[in-house]
């Protein structure tokens, strides 16, 4: 088939190096003028790592990355352990996390699709992708117009023009900067650490591995913050910002050495929904632009990367108009399961609630310390609470 993938992030080149792999003829789409990730670092988890190696990039992603064994998180007043979760109690390193820069992760897939051949056809925002005939056009905001295609594959992320989702904004986002590992810190350098105060406020160290043309490890860095105060964030006194923030957390102070303005932070807002049918004649969905969530599970990189699996897979068993509806099947569950999760957890941790943040720490952290929820912990986080891709085998590395 003929197939334009719109998007060339995470979901959008996975799904272009799977689709090429089956013989597919592709042509990818960006906004971009050249590659250019935007953010951090992220976490991927170890069945996203498998559909990695499957599009060619694990060994780069293997190579630029940290594995990460355990996600720890501490409360300012007493200290307390509110969550803790090991990813493999016997330290196999092909069942823990792997945390790595966006960055090195887009550098990775882009030289996976370079390998087979793709090249990404830049300064092309996509701005609708009209039916002609049985097919699809893709017209540019520059009035370029590309096709007939057989599928286009929505790939554009949380901006998308072509998805009917509107998501509902969350109330808390983040700012995240990207800093070296600094040398005399106490934190494990393979441990996402965080630190709380009720849910309002939240700070955390994600070691991430190599940057590109940075020298040396690094670290994400994020504290939370209310969507009311992003816009003011700019203006904000760096120094008043990272007295509040080592004050919250001591471990944190390090880690701030090299944020000497604010313009070392970026803000990020978080929004939340679900398409609940993530296909069209002849156009799917895939990654933020079918479903968004908050970070605070991790999944959502993941989740574009299994999008990308099934819809590979889906097509390769079935004509078109049949692939969709079986690519949305296969997902529905895995889907529905992780935004449900991600809406119950993220109040817990980033919103205005008192009573939320104290069942929190009196009944749920202790709770879930205690036989059998830390092994139940570790299967969400890894994202293999139930299969990602349903009644298909599918096992990391
Ligand atoms: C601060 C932050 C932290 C996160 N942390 C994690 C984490 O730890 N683990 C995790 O799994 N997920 C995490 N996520 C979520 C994860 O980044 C997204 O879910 C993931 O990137 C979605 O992939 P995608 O391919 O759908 O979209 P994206 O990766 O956003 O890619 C979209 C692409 O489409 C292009 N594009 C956009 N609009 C157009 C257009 N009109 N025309 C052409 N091209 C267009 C963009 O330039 C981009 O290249 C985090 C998100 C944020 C904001």
């Amino acid at each position: 088939m003929k197939i334009a993938i719109a998007g060339a992030g995470i979901g959008g080149l996975a799904a272009a190096c799977l689709l090429a792999q089956d013989g597919h003829e592709v042509a990818i789409f960006d906004q971009f003028d050249s590659p250019r990730p935007v953010g951090s670092g992220l976490m991927i988890q170890p069945l996203g790592l498998a559909v990695l190696e499957a599009c060619g990039a694990g060994p780069s992603v293997r190579a630029a990355g940290q594995r990460i064994a355990r996600i720890f998180g501490s409360e300012t007043t007493r200290g307390r352990r509110i969550l803790d979760v090991t990813y493999d109690r016997a330290g196999r390193a092909q069942a823990q996390g792997t945390a790595i820069h966006r960055a090195a992760l887009h550098a990775a897939l882009l030289g996976a699709a370079e390998g087979l051949g793709l090249r990404v056809i830049p300064s092309a925002t996509v701005q609708s992708a009209p039916m002609q005939g049985a097919k699809r056009m893709l017209h540019l905001a520059n009035g370029v117009q590309h096709g007939p295609f057989d599928l286009v594959v929505d790939a554009t992320g949380s901006g998308s023009a072509l998805s009917p989702l509107r998501a509902r904004p969350l109330p808390y986002g983040a700012i995240w900067g990207t800093v070296p590992w600094p040398k005399g810190t106490a934190l494990p350098s393979n441990q996402l650490s965080q630190r709380y105060f009720r849910a309002s406020r939240m700070a955390g160290v994600l070691p991430l591995g190599l940057v590109p043309g940075r020298e040396g490890p690094h670290a994400a860095i994020f504290w939370s913050m209310a969507r009311r105060d992003l816009a003011g964030w700019p203006q904000r006194p760096i120094d008043a910002w990272k007295a509040e923030a080592t004050a919250h957390w001591p471990d944190f102070a390090p880690f701030l050495d090299t944020v000497t303005t604010t313009a070392a932070m970026t803000t990020a807002s978080y929004s939340h929904g679900t398409l609940h049918r993530p296909f069209a004649p002849g156009l799917a969905f895939i990654g933020d632009a079918a479903h968004r969530a908050s970070p605070q599970l991790g999944q959502g990189a993941n989740m574009a990367l299994f999008d990308a699996l099934a819809l590979s897979r889906a097509l390769s068993r079935a004509p078109l108009g049949d692939a969709l509806p079986a690519y949305a099947q296969m997902r529905r569950w895995h889907v529905r399961l992780y935004q449900g999760m991600s809406a119950a957890f993220t109040p817990q941790y980033q919103s205005d609630s008192r009573s939320l943040p104290a069942l929190r720490d009196w009944l749920l952290a202790p709770l879930s310390l205690t036989w059998p929820l830390p092994r139940i912990l570790s299967k969400l986080v890894a994202g293999e609470l139930i299969p990602p891709l349903a009644g298909e085998v599918f096992r990391s590395p």
